[in-house]
């Protein structure tokens, strides 16, 4: 007797993993093609919060002055969306994007130094999605969620945290993560496809211009150069509770939010001849000027009428993590204008579905059955499979995970030739 399994993998998607066995023997106890499919993704005071958002966003125009016509045209499209569609866009559809975190360190143990743990990142992640959902009640919930990616872009398991060693990259040992630096060897060790992950790298340190006080983060506009699109987050402003709304105001910046106070310089006030066009492009944001930390509640905006706290609570604003708990009303309708256009590919990510595992599918015949008698396939399928189909003559007969399949009545005698 003549018997062989075929394992055939077939890639319906990039993410869909389809591994199939077929048995084919030169006897044929019945006319019958038995196969097994498995499906796996079917189958399967506080310190100043400050940013290095605006110079770092100043920087890309700078290397590509093309960038900034890219900008003028999404925002076009964010301002074509938003006109007239405030329904569809405020749908209540709770959108969940993955996340990756990228851990740059400098060969520490993990829960050592800029190695942080994963309870430190798990923190974050907490952290984010509280603010997002708006579980304080402060402010408007933005219906956005946040998961850690279980599935590699390979299609594989994974925990959705890269740790990668960054000693020796452009100086990182020294300096930490410099923008338009070795930014982008850095983010290159580790990254993940834009298009299906948020990426979120974890530094020791960022060089800003902020003296001997370095930015708690950065992040980029969508539209940035797939490379270096993500968000960047300091070791020790991650995860923890004097930092907590660090990630929020980073992941706003994602997903195209300004600061409350842009355009304003020292103590001259942004123009604001219209609010949708200029300043943070959000109109139920008074423009301010930059506050540097603290909870100022008292006095009045630009127009010298609307009140301070107005935007005192704002996530975008540079007042104490104490004092933010609020995205307003447009600056949800905003992010997820820019989840629908902009990255709207994040949506249809598959992340934060289980990875493939290596499974083989298998199964065998009972032992040796003589004419007329019953006939049990056995599944013998190893590596966890999440699903099953068992195909006759190619079309699905039973979904059923137990061991014993079937009892078919052979036909011809198991050992006729
Ligand atoms: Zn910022």
């Amino acid at each position: 007797m003549h018997r062989s399994i075929n394992l055939s993998p077939k890639s319906i998607a990039q993410w869909l993993c389809r591994i199939s066995s077929s048995l084919s023997s030169t006897w044929r106890p019945f006319p019958l093609t038995i196969s097994l499919a498995i499906l796996l993704t079917i189958c399967n005071s506080l310190p100043s919060q400050t940013c290095y958002f605006d110079e770092s966003l100043q920087g890309m125009v700078n290397a590509d002055i093309q960038f900034i016509q890219k900008l003028e045209i999404n925002e076009a499209q964010l301002q074509d969306m938003m006109n007239g569609n405030a329904q569809a866009i405020m749908n209540s559809v709770v959108y969940t994007i993955p996340v990756v975190f990228h851990v740059i360190h400098l060969g520490e143990s993990v829960g050592t130094g800029s190695n942080i743990s994963n309870a430190q990142l798990m923190q974050a992640l907490d952290d984010l999605n509280y603010d997002f959902r708006d579980i304080g009640g402060a402010g408007t919930d933005v219906e956005i969620e946040f998961c850690l990616a279980q599935r590699a872009p390979d299609g594989s398991p994974s925990t959705g945290i890269n740790r990668v060693n960054g000693y020796g990259v452009g100086d990182y040992e020294s300096i930490g993560m410099a923008t338009g630096g070795n930014e982008t060897a850095l983010k290159a060790l580790s990254i993940w496809p834009n298009r299906d992950y948020l990426n979120i790298w974890v530094v020791y340190n960022i060089i800003g211009d902020f003296g001997s006080t370095p930015p708690n983060g950065f992040a980029t506009l969508p539209g940035a150069p797939s490379n270096v699109d993500g968000i960047v987050l300091r070791a020790d402003a991650t995860g923890v509770s004097s930092y907590s709304h660090v990630i929020t105001h980073e992941v706003g910046h994602f997903f195209a939010l300004y600061h409350t106070f842009e355009g304003s310089v020292g103590s001259t006030c942004a123009p604001n001849t219209d609010c949708h066009l200029q300043g943070d492009r959000i109109c139920d944001t008074p423009h301010h000027l930059q506050p540097s930390g603290g909870c100022v509640t008292t006095g009045t905006t630009c127009d010298m009428v609307t009140s301070i706290a107005e935007v005192a609570h704002n996530y975008m604003n540079y007042t104490d993590n104490s004092c933010r708990d609020r995205f307003t009303a447009e600056q949800v309708m905003r992010m997820r204008t820019v989840l629908m256009t902009l990255r709207n590919t994040l949506t249809y990510s598959l992340g934060c579905e289980p990875g493939c595992t290596s499974v083989i599918a298998d199964f065998i015949e009972s032992s040796a059955i003589p004419y007329l008698t019953p006939y049990t396939f056995v599944n013998t399928t190893s590596g966890g499979a999440l699903s099953y189909s068992w195909l006759l003559d190619g079309v699905e007969y039973d979904t059923t995970t137990k061991s014993l399949f079937k009892n078919f009545i052979a036909l011809t005698n198991r050992f006729a030739k």
